[in-house]
């Protein structure tokens, strides 16, 4: 399949060649498609010299020698026009339909990712990506043939950008292309770049195989000839030719074997080409009655197909002489696939239509794998292509370049999660190519994340709206449970404390057995479930100690009793009973030290605190397990924040002397909002910093005789 590198193709040649396998195509669409590109590139040229043209003819020639349909070979004369020569690609859907400037359109997209080849498995990812943004297989053949032309005349170029390019080619392209079973292109891919990457190698090892050839050829011949004469005997046809193995594998077999060039005894080999599994199985079976078969070198790929639908009998013998000989047996059918792979299966419409919408999809490869016989490789497959054909997949990269695979519509604190646990809970925030975007963003292909974490945070309920790997949704859920069930158990085991206190019952009574018969009673199955039903609401303290005392007369909770305490002892915010349990104080009624309280179980994120006039609370208090005793003790110095609602005349000045008045009481004023009524009144709210009710309530005063003040609550 290789063409002269040199001579330079015409329109014309190209015509010849899709005409050798192509009825009638379309001329005039060809020729205009070659003006049209031969225009756009008019004024540049290649690095060595020529004009430009000569490229895309070129690459319009590999996939002619690939048998491509017309669209193809079309896309492949323009595939550089939009990129290279800036024409429109509207321009490109008007002369030449939909279909052609699509592919034009995908060729120009894939040309921009930056394959920054670096390790490995970097490398890996980056067959991934080419492949989930090459929608149309024939993307990748036309991509395919411009990166062989670019490699047959790398010889042009810098030996830096030789070598990168090279890289490229044999890190991206030659396992691409040995995936999709493209056998001759994979071996070009390689063996070129091979060529540029190891140049002393390649020579050294170019020479070693040619005196090999040398001094065998005289023996492979004779093996040949005496195959033959068996074949012909027994009436089986069989095309018997001698194969050389290509350079680049040559030497990877040295290396994984750690072998000198003398110890490859299959470099030389026989190939035979016949009509039927039949005869391919019949002809192993003559080899190995004229010679002995090397053990383990016989594989049957025939049966068991690679993934990469190639298939064959190998065997080696030791010939005539002692001399290892290596076999090769297939059908023609085999063979053309072995050399073709994805390309072989492009079903030629005799009427020069290309495949539907559906059937150009990539999606048919998997379907053509499906329905191999061999479940177990096709499975094996499935496998490997799935993250790489299904579209429904984006690649991202990481700050230092790495790339993650997500399924499609993946977001920040999924990207968070597949990183690490510990930063999908810290996350607080993402950046996507330097600019902060909200967590449900929807992943792009391309896109570098940057998660912003704080030490402090844990994941949110709201996250599971939005987050779609297992891994995330998981992880959270796992998360929010401990999290919840680590409070619940806390607050119960306060609740109850203090409730027995209350009664005198001993607290060491919670680890009792008796409490674990309770626990039975309610249906719980160990006491720990039980403290975590008081903790969630579920069950109230109250009902547990009755059941320890079943005895005792029923108390009633609620009202609470108040707690009178002398107002200079109310300092601090501490919880009387409850302390260092997580709570927060209500934001509908802002309790400071001195208001009576009460406390309000909510589910799973600790004790609110409310006043015990707090409008709310009757709404709340429908559940009275819920509620909790709870006090102010004293001892803090800390400061709570609350409310202030201020009524006065709408009058200059007002809200200058109402904040002076303020902070002459030593109250800081952390939030303020004013508005002025119809009626000539001003409305002032104020969120202040007082240490407690005491002071609140001078503070009121004060206000409310202040002149022009209306009213006051808080
Ligand atoms: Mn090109």
């Amino acid at each position: 399949m290789q063409v002269e590198s040199y001579k330079m193709i015409t329109i014309e040649d190209l015509i010849e060649k899709i005409s050798s396998y192509h009825p009638s195509p379309d001329v005039s669409l060809l020729r205009r498609a070659y003006r049209f590109s031969h225009e756009a590139h008019y004024s540049q040229k290649r690095r060595e010299g020529t004009p430009y043209i000569g490229h895309p003819l070129s690459v319009a020639s590999i996939l002619a020698d690939m048998h491509m349909d017309t669209t193809t070979i079309v896309s492949g004369l323009l595939h550089d026009t939009v990129e290279d020569a800036g024409t429109d690609l509207r321009e490109i859907e008007e002369l030449f339909g939909s279909e052609v400037a699509f592919l034009v359109d995908s060729l120009t997209k894939l040309g921009r990712i930056r394959f920054r080849t670096k390790e490995e498995a970097q490398a890996e990812n980056f067959r991934k990506m080419f492949l989930a943004m090459a929608e149309d297989i024939r993307v990748i053949l036309i991509k395919f043939a411009d990166r062989l032309h670019n490699m047959r005349t790398l010889q042009h170029l810098p030996p830096g950008k030789q070598r990168r390019i090279a890289r490229e080619t044999l890190e991206i392209y030659a396992p691409l292309a040995n995936r999709l079973g493209i056998g001759w292109m994979r071996i070009e891919f390689e063996d070129l770049s091979f060529k540029y990457l190891m140049p002393d190698v390649y020579e050294g090892l170019l020479k070693k195989v040619a005196l090999r050839r040398e001094e065998q050829e005289g023996y492979i011949n004779e093996v040949a000839e005496q195959l033959k004469e068996r074949l012909r005997a027994q009436e089986i046809p069989g095309e018997v030719t001698g194969r050389v193995k290509h350079l680049y594998g040559i030497y990877r077999k040295m290396q994984s074997r750690k072998v000198p060039f003398d110890q490859i005894y299959d470099v030389l080999g026989l190939r035979i080409i016949t009509d039927t599994k039949t005869h391919c199985y019949g002809i192993m079976g003559i080899i190995h009655s004229l010679w002995t078969p090397v053990p383990g070198r016989f594989k049957d790929y025939i049966a068991l197909p690679k993934s990469n639908m190639y298939q064959s009998l190998h065997t080696s013998v030791i010939g005539p002489k002692g001399q290892r000989v290596e076999f090769q047996i297939r059908t023609r059918e085999m063979h053309r696939i072995a050399e073709e792979g994805i390309a072989a299966h492009w079903i030629y419409k005799e009427n020069g239509r290309v495949p539907r919408k559906d059937t150009r999809h990539i999606k048919w490869l998997r379907d053509i794998i499906q329905s191999q016989k061999d479940l177990g490789d096709a499975r094996e497959f499935l496998e490997v292509v799935k993250g790489e054909v299904v579209p429904e997949v984006v690649y991202v990269f990481t700050p230092r370049g790495e790339i993650k695979e997500l399924p499609a519509e993946s977001t920040p604190v999924d990207f968070a999660y597949s990183i690490h646990t510990e930063v999908g809970h810290r996350c607080v925030g993402a950046k996507v190519n330097g600019r902060i975007v909200p967590l449900r963003y929807h992943l792009q292909s391309g896109d570098t994340v940057e998660i912003i974490t704080s030490p402090a945070h844990g994941p949110s309920k709201d996250w599971l709206k939005f987050v779609v790997t297992q891994r995330a949704k998981s992880r959270i859920k796992h998360w929010i449970k401990t999290e919840e069930r680590k409070q619940s158990l806390e607050l119960g085991n306060r609740i109850l404390e203090t409730e027995f206190r209350k009664r005198g019952l001993s607290p060491g009574l919670l680890k009792s057995p008796e409490m674990e018969e309770i626990a039975g009673s309610f249906s719980m199955k160990s006491t720990e479930d039980l403290i975590i039903s008081v903790g969630y609401g579920k069950v109230s303290a109250h009902q547990v100690a009755n059941r320890l005392q079943p005895g005792r007369k029923e108390e009633e909770e609620l009202p609470l009793k108040r707690h009178v305490r002398k107002e200079a002892e109310v300092k601090g915010i501490s919880i009387k009973g409850i302390d260092n349990i997580l709570y927060h104080t209500a934001r509908c009624c802002y309790p400071v030290p001195g208001d009576p309280l009460v406390g309000f179980v909510t589910r799973g994120k600790g004790v609110t605190i409310h006043r015990r006039d707090c409008p709310n609370l009757e709404r709340l208090a429908v559940d009275d397990a819920r509620l909790v005793e709870v006090d102010w003790v004293s001892g803090g110095d800390a400061t709570s924040t609350t409310k202030l609602f201020i009524e006065t005349m709408d009058r200059p000045g007002m809200l200058a002397n109402l904040s002076t008045l303020i902070s002459s009481m030593n109250v800081n004023i952390t939030h303020l909002e004013a508005s002025s009524t119809q009626d000539r009144r001003a409305h002032f709210t104020f969120l202040l910093e007082v240490n407690d009710r005491a002071q609140l309530v001078r503070l009121t005063q004060k206000i409310a005789s202040t002149e022009g003040v209306l009213r006051v609550r808080r």
